[in-house]
């Protein structure tokens, strides 16, 4: 029996919060085209990282289709909750999303990893790791390990610590 090798991740948050930039910016140079997958009714993007698996989903606006995410909740390993840390006005939007995963039915009792990205940290105005641990509420984690890093998708910084924590986690 082998160890388990591919991970299925979920990049969700809020659109624009920067998933596909920090996604990209996983990839390697060569490999910098995301593969869109269309589907009916919710935006997913599938990409490779080394043996992980990530999957992104953009959650804006798209509340009523969440059933048929379902599928992918299900086959999780881990989930990568994507915040804009400068955008102060959707804090509490961003919070509701997260919170509404975290208590669906097919997340809630699982025991998988939550890493939370304070994503562009270079911003005007983005409130860092501590600050944002503070506006945070956080319910529902039921014994699941999570993390917050500060990340700037753009140049890369702190992404590679962020998703070297995750796979510790993983492993
Ligand atoms: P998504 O909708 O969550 O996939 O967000 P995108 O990856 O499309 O990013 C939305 C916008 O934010 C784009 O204009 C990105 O260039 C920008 N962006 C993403 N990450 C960062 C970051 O860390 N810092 C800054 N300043 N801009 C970012």
């Amino acid at each position: 029996g082998g160890k388990k090798k591919d991970f299925n991740i979920l990049v969700i948050g809020l659109d624009n919060s920067g998933k596909s930039t920090v996604v990209n910016n996983l990839k390697p140079n060569d490999d910098r085209a995301i593969n869109i997958n269309p589907t009916v009714g919710f935006n997913s993007e599938k990409v490779n990282f080394r043996n992980l698996n990530l999957s992104l989903f953009d959650m804006s606006g798209q509340s009523r289709y969440r059933n048929l995410w379902e599928h992918y909740y299900r086959e999780a390993d881990a989930i990568v909750f994507v915040i804009d840390s400068s955008d102060r006005m959707r804090f509490v939007v961003s919070n509701e999303e997260l919170n509404d995963v975290l208590n669906h039915r097919e997340i809630k009792d699982k025991k998988i990893p939550l890493l939370i990205l304070a994503n562009k940290k270079d911003a005007k105005g983005a409130l860092n790791e501590s600050g944002l641990r503070n506006e945070l509420e956080i319910n529902g984690i039921r014994g699941k390990q999570y993390e917050i890093f500060a990340t700037d998708g753009l140049s890369g910084q702190g992404v590679n610590d962020a998703f070297e924590w995750l796979a510790n986690e993983l492993k």
